[in-house]
């Protein structure tokens, strides 16, 4: 099988409340095609510019990531900034400079469009929109998205959603996008409105997946120094459709699976700045937390 990774590629600037980094390699697409890469090979599409370091693509290659719909165009890279409260799961974005994705409309390679799995990660659902209409027909889309669209793109954001099979969204932008408190009834919305899976990440609370009729709940993984929650959504979102594009299957018990194989992604992606938990994690460091997963909820 084979799956497309569209999101950003970036520069992001961090604020906890112990430390602080600036301009790390970051990015919806980065963390999600490097979670997925332990499953399968990704193939990322997006832009950076030239200032992108040229040890990332190398890394991305290393790790059997597919580049060739990476385009690099003169100019900046992406840029983020956001900061940390004490409660990892509060963030604010200080700033976003969007810098070469401004008018960027790719042109998917032909291998891309035959596509079974594509994910649209968090960037503009115009371009979400456009990359879909690029593919021939794939099993399985699924989407995720930030404050930042549903406040300035919410007409873009609901016509993506119609087209999509899972959406992956934390609690606050479920409730951002329903208008809904209740994270079961705003669910159902979502459901009403084309997704057949929610997958509602709660940071350091894990993960509600929820279908017609269907619910699975998994916990994060109980880690005690949380560096830098970057990134989490996003290898959660690369750890479960990297798992479902090794099966080849999208039952039930392969979605639960690959909602333990995503919440264990997220779990190392935190363990230190930006990419960097990524970069030196093994097969066996993931089967051996996906293991300890097993017992935390088995009773
Ligand atoms: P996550 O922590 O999984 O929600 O994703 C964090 C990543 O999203 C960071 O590395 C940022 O570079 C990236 N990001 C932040 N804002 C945006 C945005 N508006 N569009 C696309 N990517 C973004």
């Amino acid at each position: 099988m084979s799956l497309v990774i569209v999101g950003s590629l970036a520069f992001d600037t961090i604020q906890t409340p112990w430390e602080r980094r600036e301009r790390i390699v970051g990015g919806s697409g980065t963390y999600c095609s490097l979670a997925a890469s332990f499953f399968t090979n990704p193939k990322i599409v997006g832009v950076v510019g030239k200032d992108f370091p040229a040890a990332v693509l190398k890394l991305f290659k290393a790790r059997g990531v597919d580049t060739e719909g990476l385009e690099v165009r003169p100019g900046k890279t992406f840029y983020w900034e956001g900061r940390y409260g004490y409660d990892p799961n509060q963030r604010e974005t200080i700033r976003t400079d969007i810098n070469v994705y401004e008018g960027y409309r790719p042109q998917l390679p032909a291998a891309y469009r035959k596509a079974d799995i594509v994910f649209l990660a968090n960037i503009d659902p115009d371009l979400q929109d456009d990359i879909l209409a690029q593919v021939r027909k794939p099993e399985l889309v699924a989407m995720d998205t930030m404050n930042h669209w549903i406040r300035s793109k919410p007409e873009a954001i609901g016509r993506v959603l119609k087209k999509v099979d899972i959406l992956f969204a934390n609690d606050e932008e479920i409730r951002m996008l329903t208008k809904e408190a209740n994270l079961i009834k705003a669910g159902k919305k979502i459901l009403a409105a084309g997704p057949r899976l929610v997958v509602t990440k709660k940071g350091e609370h894990g993960a509600l997946v929820f279908g017609r009729k269907f619910v699975f709940g998994v916990p994060a993984h109980p880690c005690e120094d949380v560096v830098d929650p970057t990134g989490a959504g996003d290898s959660f979102a690369g750890g479960f459709l990297g798992y479902l594009d090794k099966m080849k299957r999208f039952s039930h018990p392969d979605i639960r699976r690959a909602a333990v194989y995503g919440s264990v992604l997220a779990s190392f992606a935190i363990e230190d700045f930006g990419i960097d938990r990524l970069k030196t994690l093994t097969q066996r460091e993931i089967e051996a937390r996906f293991r300890r997963f097993k017992k935390l909820v088995s009773f």
